[in-house]
């Protein structure tokens, strides 16, 4: 929970949806940031958006950590590519991603490794998915890479 630079997932626990973002403050102060927004509705916020229109619920508990990146601007880059791999159209799906935007652009020449990046995120995230989801999603799990590397 103190950990600081990462580029977190947190799934929905009743649908296919997530939510990935990044912070280079510990991630218990982004996530107390999340739920004061969620609770006050005062800021655009994914989570707090997609637990009242569905009424499904989240647990900080499934987060996962995708990546430990203190670079800035890598961490937005990965940040995107996880994003844009979940969700490759421009308009966001709300079935796939809780996000309000899709974070910085990239080049589309990145699309071609979107496959790639969705079997590293489903591989990481496979044990902090709620139940009645990670077995539909872990079965897809092929390869063994762990983290994305750029540069
Ligand atoms: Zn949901």
């Amino acid at each position: 929970m103190n950990q600081k630079n990462v580029v977190y997932h947190i799934p929905c626990n009743s649908c296919d949806s997530c939510y990935i973002g990044e912070t280079g403050n510990k991630f218990c102060t982004r996530k107390y940031q999340h739920e004061y927004d969620i609770k006050t509705q005062k800021k655009k916020n994914g989570i707090g958006d997609h637990m009242r229109k569905s009424k499904h619920k989240i647990n900080w508990s499934n987060k996962t950590f995708l990546e430990i990146e203190k670079d800035w601007g890598r961490r937005r880059i990965k940040e995107a590519l996880y994003i844009n791999s979940i969700n490759p159209s421009s308009e966001i799906d709300p079935t796939k991603l809780m996000n309000p935007e899709k974070g910085t652009e990239i080049a589309a020449c990145w699309k071609e490794f979107h496959p790639e990046i969705r079997s590293i995120l489903k591989k990481a995230t496979a044990k902090n998915m709620p139940k009645n989801i990670s077995r539909k999603t872990s079965r897809k799990i092929t390869r063994n890479k762990t983290n994305l590397q750029i540069g």
